[in-house]
């Protein structure tokens, strides 16, 4: 069996959703769909959480009233019979009533989760109604009924799969299922979901949890490249990559992919591939345990990183101080990207500044603390490039007038990173582009 995602931008006009029908049935393989909300659908959602929230109802159903307009036109253009539309308009009216209900109930997280599970409810069950129409048979699958997140809001993988398979037992003769990315039960049974962008979390999960020959993430590029088409003017596609190298590059800023969605697929042993709905036929990238090759392979860039430097000459040949430090990272749940130590001082990066104010507080007893805001990690990645100290030179030669503020060279073998300010980003990509890739 194999699984195929698509993103929100592949559902999300209505010729796009009868382009992923013609793709799902051009072949008769067994296989689990699984969508996404229509694009700018969840982010409509969320901005309709964040009123309620702020007791702002009014504008809330303003945005209400605009999203259900928005559906009414789409599934003109989805189905074409009456009995279709008819089918339609009860999905839309149900989802719509919910939502306008919520209008009167006081918010509280739980609700919030309920309102941002409807983009992907809504699309299924749309795409469902189209393929009947089309005579395609099918079987929707709710997601909530098998996708489930534990009390530390993990998925475990062997509870996922019971389900799953509990489910797909009863229906033997559907060669085509379809279900719902993001969304999922937590611990205590209420709708929850798996965090932004967590549609390909879910692709990777439930083809962990059967065992699936493939995973398949249909979006609207074809596959990684080696740089940020958006910021530079050449880039090269990747044909493949390994799960060390893909989770490198999806950590740190290529968009293409969930960084979450690695593990389960690297962990069952499940390739992975990136397709493109409006290039079906192009190559794309594919993602297996092994590395093809060694060497560079491609460059990312996260922005919005924080670089906090702490400098205490007690660190000076003292043990625990590290400890000490990192304690403080983990009481505030601040993962650390980067670390780079001196004898006296030891800089570290974080991508999520909400708790900096406490964090830098409790670090001031340890010793003086500066904090930089507005940087980016530029990385490398490549199998075994740390080995190659061609890669090294080249990377090096490429940064003259760059202010690089910190390296990491040698913790992964697969990874060269630097922290530059955000407004060298792009001279920085586009010299990499051409000192390292020679593009
Ligand atoms: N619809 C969700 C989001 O926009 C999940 C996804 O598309 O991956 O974050
Ligand atoms: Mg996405």
């Amino acid at each position: 069996m194999k699984i195929m995602k698509f993103g929100g931008t592949s559902v999300g006009k209505p010729q796009r959703m009868h382009d992923v029908a013609q793709l799902i049935t051009k072949d008769s393989d067994p296989k689990i769909v699984v969508l996404s909300a229509v694009s700018g659908t969840t982010n409509s959602l969320v901005e309709i959480a964040t009123l309620l929230a702020a007791q702002k109802r009014e504008e809330a159903k303003e945005k209400i009233d605009t999203l259900e307009a928005k559906y009414q036109e789409f599934i003109k253009e989805l189905v074409q019979g009456e009995e279709a539309l008819a089918k339609a308009k009860a999905i839309l009216q149900e989802h719509f009533e919910f939502l306008n209900i919520i209008l009167k109930i006081s918010y509280s997280e739980a609700l919030s989760k309920d309102i941002l599970a409807q983009g992907e409810l809504i699309s299924t069950k749309l795409f469902s109604v189209y393929l009947e129409e089309q005579g395609i048979d099918h079987l929707l699958l709710p997601a909530l009924n098998f996708m489930v997140i534990d009390e530390n809001d993990e998925p475990p993988v062997p509870q996922i799969s019971k389900n799953l398979k509990g489910l797909l037992a009863q229906h033997p003769e559907k060669k085509l299922i379809i279900t719902q990315g993001y969304i999922c039960r937590n611990a205590r049974g209420e709708v929850d979901n798996l965090k932004r962008g967590g549609s390909d979390y879910t692709a990777s999960l439930v083809a962990a949890a059967i065992q699936a020959s493939v995973c398949e993430i249909w979006t609207d590029i074809s596959g990684m490249h080696n740089n940020d088409p958006r910021v530079v003017n050449k880039t090269l596609p990747i044909e493949q990559l390994s799960f060390d190298e893909a989770a490198e590059l999806a950590y740190f800023g290529a968009k293409i992919l969930h960084p979450a969605s690695i593990w389960p697929a690297q962990q069952y042993k499940v390739p992975v591939k990136l397709l493109n709905t409006m290039e079906p036929e192009a190559k794309g990238t594919t993602i297996t345990s092994e590395a093809a090759s060694k060497g560079v392979k491609a460059v990312a860039a996260k922005d919005g990183i924080t670089a906090v430097n702490i400098k205490s000459s007690r660190m000076l040949l003292a043990y625990g101080f590290l400890r000490k430090v990192f304690e403080i990272f983990e009481k505030y749940r601040t993962p650390i990207d980067m670390i780079t130590t001196s004898e006296v001082a030891v800089s570290v990066t974080i991508d999520s500044d909400s708790a900096l104010p406490q964090i830098r507080k409790e670090l001031e007893a340890l010793g003086s603390v500066e904090t930089e805001g507005n940087m980016t990690i530029v990385s490398i990645v490549g199998n075994e490039i740390a080995d190659n100290t061609q890669t090294l030179q080249d990377v090096f030669n490429s940064l003259t007038d760059v202010e690089v503020r910190m390296v990491s060279y040698g913790g992964s073998p697969h990874n060269i990173s630097i922290l530059v300010p955000a407004a060298q980003k792009t001279e920085v990509l586009q010299k990499i582009n051409s000192g390292v890739f020679k593009l």
